[in-house]
């Protein structure tokens, strides 16, 4: 869900007292190279349910270059909360839109989740993931990058240590709501420039769909520029293959505000989640130890995804846009 190095489409526009800069990058997304660039990874390393404790010290790890001023305005940005998820609650509509119909089908031949980070699938359709599976459609997920780009900086963990935690948080996530042994394939495209390896990203999603089936990404619009890359490249190989193309909102709900003009609310469908599966959504994103736990008290190991913006991705029901017909 998170590289910190960015800004929020509309930043400042909105009234509730979202981040008050510019809109764009906030800088560079400054990692450097990770091996594989763009190669397709095997599956995931270690699987496994536990789930390491947060506050690893793995020392030794020198800070990442470029977290300097733009850092400093992302964990600035991240500090604000963004639209409160009390102000969606307020908005009549959230709970108006029609629900994903068919609801979910038996008849989806497939699934492809594409998530640009290891959390986002979770936190945006990890609901309606399990759903389809209790109807018997075979889902699997393509994780464009590995999220290492999530602590700029931080003497605490290192982006090669943050992939491997973070595929186990996902792993665990994954096993709370009853996806323990559903597919993980890695692109490994460097977390923050998914858009320079977009039309990669592309074909790797184009050569795992059919037609009929169902590719659930970001949506294109979503405001971090991973998320829109993931989303641009699924549309593009949901129209090569006829694979139907549902888009989720991550950040949207952070930046956007109800009734929000920049938002296609007309394509909105809900997913609503039984009590039970919501519940082991909670549980599911509570396993998500570096992403909701700061690692440490220093600035450069603040919480990228903290209780508020945890609860605008918790809610009794998930939201796809559905493409126009
Ligand atoms: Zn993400």
């Amino acid at each position: 869900m998170t590289s910190r190095d960015w800004a929020p489409r509309g930043a400042g526009t909105d009234p509730a007292g979202a981040p008050a800069s510019a809109g764009g990058h906030a800088g560079e997304p400054g990692e450097p190279g990770e091996p594989g660039d763009g190669t397709v990874a095997g599956g995931e390393a270690g699987g496994g349910g536990a789930n390491p404790a947060g506050g690893d010290t793995a020392g030794g790890g020198p800070g990442i270059a470029g977290a300097g001023s733009a850092g400093g305005l992302a964990a600035a940005m991240i500090a604000r909360s963004g639209t409160p998820e009390a102000a969606w609650q307020a908005w009549p509509d959230l709970g108006a839109w029609p629900e994903l119909d068919p609801p979910v089908a038996a008849d989806v031949p497939a699934a492809l989740v594409v998530a640009p980070h290891p959390d986002d699938e979770v936190l945006g359709v990890g609901g309606l993931m399990a759903l389809l599976r209790r109807a018997g459609v075979p889902v699997t997920v393509l994780a464009v990058t590995d999220g290492d780009a999530s602590h700029p900086g931080s003497r605490t963990v290192t982006p090669e240590r943050l992939v491997g935690l973070r595929a186990e948080e996902r792993r665990a996530a994954l096993a709370e709501l009853g996806l323990a042994d559903v597919a993980v394939h890695r692109l490994g495209v460097p977390d923050g420039v998914a858009a320079a390896h977009e039309r990669l990203v592309a074909d790797e999603i184009t050569r795992r769909l059919d037609d009929g089936m169902w590719c659930l990404a970001t949506y294109a619009e979503d405001g971090h520029p991973d998320h829109e890359a993931t989303g641009r490249a699924a549309a593009a190989a949901a129209a090569r293959t006829g694979a139907t193309l549902l888009e989720f909102p991550v950040w949207t709900w952070h930046w956007a505000v109800p009734g929000d003009a920049r938002v296609p609310w007309h394509r909105a469908r809900r997913v609503p989640l039984p009590a039970e599966l919501a519940a082991a959504k909670r549980r599911a994103a509570s396993r998500f130890v570096t992403q909701i736990m700061p690692l440490s008290p220093a600035p450069e190991d603040v919480a990228p995804v903290p209780p508020p913006v945890l609860a605008r991705l918790l809610r009794a029901s998930e939201t796809i846009f559905w493409p126009d017909r």
